[in-house]
């Protein structure tokens, strides 16, 4: 399928609107577009993408990624590896690993795609890891079908699942027992903190787990040009499909919508129950007021002179770095955080693109992105401790400094009322969470209003770029109204 000009205006008539232009909100209007429904998509912001954005931060010439950064779920994500991206203009950039753990004295725990060369280059930790890995790698098409979508669901692929959640479900620290090195257990810490939670809880191992397996799988690719690259050609997608996007149109209300069979919202739950008004029964709004978050992040993005001078050589293999050092010093920042304490020596997720993908700065300057987790009202004067983290591991960094762009909670929630109180996942991801997310029924996306579904990360199978949400919130859509 090659890309055709736009389709032809057309008049006001839609069978489905779309609130909100983020991954869910998009993979929801193609779904349905897919199905031949007419679909409109309206974004409050003046581009799409909502946490799958990029622009110039820092400096001109410089583009950051503005929320999401490494894309392996992007790439392997059940709803979007069917279509045909690649012919919108979406190009993945591989990097030569997909990511490395800096430990306390800088060097590098580089992770390899191939699990053999992981295993080998572990040493005495290799074993362990291909024990966690090994079986997951087998099936990692089927456990991605299994996991990325609302539970509980017969599964697909029982085996897969079960042992998913044998490695999955018990709390991270209890997977790392496999590990016979503090170097392999820092690197499984340094998937399990995707998860914005202590590691002693239980479900943390997941994260770690898919993440990982990934890693394997399809290296932690990212596209070329910024993440924006990704929500275009979904956009251009969309509106090859007979869609469109208008953006810098913020619904505060869905009497102001066109008329539409369908309308699904991409935002938060309590933006949802806005727009809802007197459609909220009491026991929907109860379920909604209830929904928990999880800590926030700061971010900074920077325009750099040249590359990162990292202690140890090696990491500029990876496109993605964790810094934080052992298993347990991460274990511990993490629940400093998660008890409202900012870690002098936070655990710290960075991403350095441009050594892969030289598009995004001037020819020889490079972009680095980072984020380390934070407790609620945490002062800006935090990146100091943040930049000194990457300084420990890369002597002469602030040298190179052209540019530094901050954000921090506020800010995210302003980008997009998903990321309330800046937790990128947009809702706590524990248990809980997860079977809850935003009400324990098996089509959560339902709300009370016959016509509405909530398809954002508030919904299964919750924070990331996949695009699941709005998939199988625009399935939902299509079950109940047979079009
Ligand atoms: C800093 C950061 C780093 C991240 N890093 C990664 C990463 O590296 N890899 C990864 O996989 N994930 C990452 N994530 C998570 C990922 O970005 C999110 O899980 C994902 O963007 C959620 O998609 P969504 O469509 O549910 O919501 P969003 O991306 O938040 O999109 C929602 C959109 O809806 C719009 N909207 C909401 N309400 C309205 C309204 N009433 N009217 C009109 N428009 C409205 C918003 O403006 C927004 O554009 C990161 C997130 C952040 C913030």
């Amino acid at each position: 399928m090659s890309p055709t000009p736009n389709a032809a205006p057309k008049s006001a008539e839609w069978d489905a609107i779309v609130i909100g232009s983020g991954p869910n909100g998009l993979a929801g209007a193609v779904t349905l577009a897919r199905a031949g429904l007419r679909v409109l998509v309206l974004e409050r912001n003046a581009q799409p993408g909502g946490g799958l954005s990029s622009a110039a931060l820092t400096l001109p010439g410089f583009t950051h990624d503005v929320g999401s950064a490494i894309h392996p779920l992007g790439l392997a994500s059940p709803a979007f590896r069917d279509w045909p991206l690649h012919a919108f203009g979406l190009d993945w950039v591989t990097p030569p690993a997909p990511f490395g753990h800096v430990m306390e004295d800088g060097r590098g725990v580089v992770i390899e795609q191939s699990l053999d060369a992981t295993a080998e280059s572990l040493g005495a930790g290799g074993r362990g890891w291909r024990t966690l890995f090994g079986p997951m790698l087998a099936g990692w098409e089927g456990m991605l079908d299994d996991v990325l979508r609302p539970l509980p669901r017969l599964p697909k692929h029982p085996l897969t699942l079960a042992r998913f959640g044998l490695r999955g479900v018990p709390p991270a620290v209890l997977g790392a027992r496999l590990l016979k090195t503090p170097e392999a257990r820092a690197a499984w810490a340094g998937l399990a903190a995707h998860g914005t939670l202590p590691l002693s809880v239980p479900g943390t191992g997941a994260a770690a787990l898919m993440l990982g397996t990934l890693a394997h799988a399809v290296n932690w690719p990212f596209p070329r040009g910024g993440a924006q690259s990704l929500t275009n050609a979904l956009v251009a997608y969309l509106r090859f499909l007979g869609g469109d996007v208008q953006t810098g149109v913020n619904v505060e209300s869905l009497k102001d919508l066109p008329p539409a069979r369908v309308v699904l919202v991409d935002s938060s739950p309590r933006v949802l129950l806005d727009l809802l008004g007197d459609a909220a029964t009491p026991a929907y709004r109860r379920w909604l007021g209830r929904y928990r978050y999880g800590s926030g992040i700061l971010k900074l993005d920077y325009a750099l002179s040249g590359p990162v001078p990292w202690l140890d050589p090696a990491l500029r293999r990876a496109g993605t770095l964790h810094l934080g050092g052992t298993l347990e010093a991460i274990a511990q920042a993490e629940a400093t955080v998660s008890r409202g304490g900012l870690p002098e020596r936070p655990y710290v997720l960075a991403a350095q693109h441009t050594l892969f993908d030289p598009s995004r700065a001037p020819a020889g300057q490079h972009t680095f992105w980072a984020y380390a987790h934070v407790p609620p009202n945490t002062p800006d004067s935090y990146a100091d401790t943040i930049e000194a983290q990457i300084e420990r591991a890369a002597p002469g960094f602030r040298d190179l400094i052209l540019g530094r762009t901050l954000t921090n909670a506020r800010q995210l929630q302003a980008l997009s009322p998903v990321f309330e109180g800046g937790d990128v996942n947009g809702g706590k991801g524990d248990l809980w969470g997860l079977l809850a997310r935003p009400l324990p029924t098996p089509t959560p996306y339902r709300t009370p209003d016959p016509r509405v579904y909530l398809c954002s990360s508030a919904t299964p199978p919750g924070g990331g770029i996949h695009g699941m949400g709005g998939y199988w919130a625009a399935r939902a859509a299509l079950n109940d109204h047979q079009f």
